[in-house]
This record gives C-alpha cells, sequence and structure tokens, in this order.
C-alpha cells in the first residue's frame, strides 16, 4: 500500500486553493485521482500547517491524471501543469498560453512534469473534506501522461 500525495495547488481562473491527491500506479507512475477542498482559503491553513507537522514529499516520475479524476472543483479545468519559477501547481484547460496564479509568471507550457512536491495525506485534519473514492484496479493506465510545465523565468 503505498502513500498517497496532495500537492497543493492554484485554480488559474479563480485563483482558489485546493489539493490534488495523487497515487502511485506502478513504479515511477503518479496519477491524479481526486482533489480535497480546504476549508480556509489560506495558504497556511491549505497546506496542513499548524496541527501535525506535515510530511514533505518529493517523487519523481511519470504524472497525469487517473480516469477517475474529475479536475479543478473551481473551475471546467480537467488538467494541472507546474510553474518553473515558483514550482506551484495550477489547474489547466488545456491552453498552451499560461500565467501562473502563484507568481504571475506568463508563458507557454512545455514538456512535461516528472516530480510532484507534496506531503502525505494529514488524517483526519481539520483543513480538509475527505470524500471517500471507490477502489481503481491497479493496472489502469494514465489518462493523460504528458502534463507541461511552464519554463522558469530567465
Ligand atoms: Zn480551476
Ligand atoms: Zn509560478
Amino acid at each position: 500500500m503505498s502513500t498517497d500525495v496532495e500537492v497543493l495547488t492554484r485554480c488559474q481562473d479563480t485563483h482558489q486553493l485546493f489539493k490534488i491527491v495523487f497515487k502511485q500506479q506502478d513504479a515511477g507512475t503518479w496519477a491524479a485521482y481526486r482533489v480535497l477542498v480546504p476549508r480556509v482559503q489560506s495558504r497556511a491553513e491549505a497546506a496542513g500547517a499548524g496541527h501535525t507537522t506535515p510530511s514533505g514529499l518529493h517523487v519523481t516520475g511519470m504524472v497525469g491524471t487517473d480516469p477517475t479524476y474529475k479536475g479543478c472543483p473551481f473551475c471546467p479545468s480537467k488538467s494541472f501543469w507546474t510553474c518553473g519559477t515558483c514550482q506551484e501547481f495550477n489547474c489547466w484547460d488545456e491552453r498552451l498560453d499560461v500565467v501562473c496564479a502563484w507568481c504571475t509568471h506568463a508563458g507557454r507550457v512545455v514538456g512535461k512534469i516528472d516530480h510532484l512536491r507534496g506531503q502525505a495525506p494529514s488524517a483526519g485534519g481539520p483543513t480538509s473534506r475527505r470524500v471517500p473514492s471507490p477502489p481503481s484496479p491497479p493496472s489502469q493506465r494514465l489518462s493523460t501522461p504528458n502534463l507541461p510545465k511552464l519554463p522558469p523565468r530567465r
């Protein structure tokens, strides 16, 4: 049983915070499969600071979405990308020209996400609403294996 990784994400459209929860599918393959919506729209609260020491997780591998992933809870975007300048995640409507909701870095996304920086789930934490998800077969493939990143500001 592998550990989920939760990555704090900002909606590119509304700038609201949520967490994408990734599970490991095979060795080195991480699939987004659900989201958590923090009750408080503050970055520290949403990240889990203050109640338990969040265990920082840094994993590498192929990153994509599971077929069960519903996308951003605040807008219709079904994907996400990561900013090369601030390393944060934004939801993504699959337009190539993007603006980072965290640091306002703008540009064109390229390549693919090859690592995640997040935290282990905070069991029973007060800031997140946890919705049980149905078990899925372990051999499911990523439905979108090539989510992009925005090159860092030069
Ligand atoms: Zn969104
Ligand atoms: Zn950024």
